[in-house]
């Protein structure tokens, strides 16, 4: 929808980016990456902003050490579980 986001996809994206390069055994293709941010997303509460005061929020959002520690232990077991069984050969 126009003129909202859920601020979680970018959370998880900048983990992933920052994760998968320090994990040399996990595959980090592009359909790796997404199971990953959908397995991931579907696990945590959307986080929902009007994108033209996105920024203001999502400051507030995630200055919070839980809010980061929730999005990195999801991030994590999504790159356990789909790096264990990638979704092609
Ligand atoms: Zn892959």
């Amino acid at each position: 929808m126009e003129g909202l986001k859920n601020i979680m996809e970018d959370d998880v994206e900048n983990q992933l980016n920052q994760l998968l390069p320090t994990m040399s055994n996990i595959c980090s293709c592009e359909t790796c990456r997404l199971d990953m941010a959908t397995y991931a997303l579907n696990r945590l509460k959307p986080n929902y902003v009007r994108t033209n005061t996105g920024a203001l929020f999502h400051k507030l959002n995630t200055s919070s050490t839980q809010a980061k520690t929730e999005i990195l232990t999801a991030v994590i077991k999504a790159i356990d579980i789909i790096g264990a069984h990638p979704h092609h050969d």
